[in-house]
Order: structure tokens, then sequence, then C-alpha cells
């Protein structure tokens, strides 16, 4: 998009905003979503519109939800021509996925359970709430089947990070429980006006949800890797004993073969299911 120095929108920091200028980057975004002629994207953030001129060429629809007024506005001005793309105001981060892109009143047949519509998701994200959004994506996971995203190259090495790693955390567990990712570029500070701080880079998240795999109840284990992650400088054993008996957390390790002495990050998810499954099965009446 290509708006006139007058139609320019001063950029607003606190909306993390950095628009995208160079070109390769925004094909490289959008080539990583894969093949998009059939395909229905959520695009996160879209700013002035780098990646969804790229986009409007290439895939069946595209719903863009942009936080800033202003932006939205003139989005939406310059894309009115295309049926294809539909600008939403809003805070992704209070969309509500099942209206978009569930089932619509008077649609379904009794007796027979409609598959949800795979939405590709695309976004160059505000990051100061990268987590918050990669949370809600995972909550709304049916409707997700791709995600590409650009974040700082710190998160991005933390999301792609191996159990034993510096990098391994929460949030590598929490992102690795639910997709398959990989880190496919490094992006510097010039691709963006203003330039950001940090360096950024591009996450491919395939979605692949392992909690049946791993056999844990989701709130109950996002609970307990919360707190197996409490504090990184802590042992597992003194996070989760202001959860658990001591005798019970020994005779769990024990069987899952987890010396008390770890941290959690040096555990895999298997691991760390293995420990989750063995207290619940040491607790008087489960946990
Ligand atoms: N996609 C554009 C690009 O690549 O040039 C803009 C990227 S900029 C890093 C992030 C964009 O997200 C900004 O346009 C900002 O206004 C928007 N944004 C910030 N917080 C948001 C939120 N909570 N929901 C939706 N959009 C948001």
């Amino acid at each position: 998009m290509k708006p006139s120095r007058a139609g320019v929108a001063r950029s607003k920091p606190k909306l993390g905003q950095h628009f995208l200028k160079d070109a390769s980057v925004a094909a490289r975004i959008v080539e990583a979503l894969g093949e998009l002629s059939a395909s229905t994207i959520l695009e996160i953030g879209p700013g002035r519109g780098a990646l969804t001129s790229l986009l409007v060429k290439k895939a069946r629809r595209i719903i863009a939800v942009e936080a800033d007024r202003v932006l939205a506005a003139q989005l939406r001005m310059h894309f009115s021509l295309q049926p294809n793309v539909e600008i939403l105001e809003g805070d992704i981060r209070a969309m509500d996925f099942s209206t978009l892109f569930g089932p619509k009143p008077g649609s379904s047949r009794p007796g027979i359970e409609q598959t949800p519509q795979q939405v590709r998701v695309i976004g160059n994200l505000p990051y100061y709430i990268t987590a918050d959004i990669l949370l809600r994506l995972f909550e709304y996971r049916k409707y997700f089947d791709v995600i590409v995203i650009m974040v700082q190259e710190e998160v991005a090495d933390r999301l792609v990070a191996r159990p034993g790693s510096r990098d391994y955390g929460l949030l590598s567990a929490t992102a690795q429980l639910y997709a398959r990712l990989e880190k496919v570029s490094s992006v510097p500070p010039g691709a963006f006006s203003p330039p950001p701080k940090v360096y950024s880079a591009i996450v491919r998240l395939v979605l692949a949800p392992r909690l049946e795999q791993l056999g844990v109840a989701e709130a109950d284990f996002m609970r307990f890797l919360k707190l197996a992650f409490q504090q990184k400088r802590k042992t597992l054993w003194n996070n989760l004993k202001s959860r658990y008996p001591s005798r019970e957390l020994t005779r769990a390790m024990q069987r899952a073969n987890v010396k008390p002495t770890v941290r959690a990050e040096a555990l895999s998810l298997e691991q760390s299911a293995g420990l989750f499954r063995a207290l619940i099965d040491s607790a008087p009446q489960g946990v």
C-alpha cells in the first residue's frame, strides 16, 4: 500500500508499530505460509499493508485485524475494491474466533459434525504481546493449521529451543506442546521503519497438539508446567514442593525416573508429562 505522505499515520511505539519496508522480507513471510489459493488467512496487525498487499493476490480470503483506528480506516479504503479482503478494527486478543471461523447459525445439520475451516495465520506481530497472541491461537487451535509470525529474535530462539539448552523455558515447552516449530530466518532492524532496537526472526508453526499422545489433561498440565518453571534458578523439586507433599513428590520422581536435583528446562515434554502422570498416580485421590 502506498498512501500519500499526508495519509501516512505516524507510527505508535505503544502498539509495536515497526512497519516492514523490505519487500524481500515480506515475500519471505508470505512464502512460508505455503500454497494459499484455497485458504482463508487471518492477518494480525496489517499496519500499512506490507503483507496484505501480497496476500491479496494469492489467498482466497483475508481477514485482517488492526488495533489502530486510523490504519484500519486507511486499509479499508485502500482495499475497498478487493472483495477477498476484510479489515476488522480491534484487539486481536479480544477477537471471538468461534464467531469468525466457526459454523454459522443455520448451517449445521443434525447428527452431522462439521469440520471447522482451516485458517492460516500470518503477522508481523506487535512484540509486546507475542506470548498472549500465541496462547490465544493455541486456545482456538481447531481453526488454525499453519502460523507464520515475525517476532523478536530472542523470542524466536526461545520458541524453538530444545530441552536442556540455555533458551528452553515455559514458552518453549508450551509452544512445542501445541506445534512443530521452525525458525525460517533472521531479520535485521533495517528491514523496518522505524527500525526496532532488536533483531527479529520469522517463525513457522505447524499446529500439532501433543496432549493426547502425552496422556495429559490440558489445563492441569499447563498449571503443572507453570509451577515447574516458576523460578528458573530453582530445582524442579523446589518449584514443585509448594504444591505437592514430599512423599508424593519422591515417589513420583522415582517412578518417572526424574532426579530431584534437575531443573525443569532439562526435561523433555515426554519426561515432564511422565512426571505429571506419576504425580496423579501418587496422589491419594488424584491431584
Ligand atoms: N504488518 C505490518 C507490517 O509488516 O508492516 C505492521 C506490523 S507492526 C510490527 C504491528 C501492527 O500490529 C501495527 O500495525 C499495530 O498497530 C498492530 N497492533 C498492535 N497491537 C495490536 C492488537 N492488540 N491487535 C491487533 N493489531 C495490533
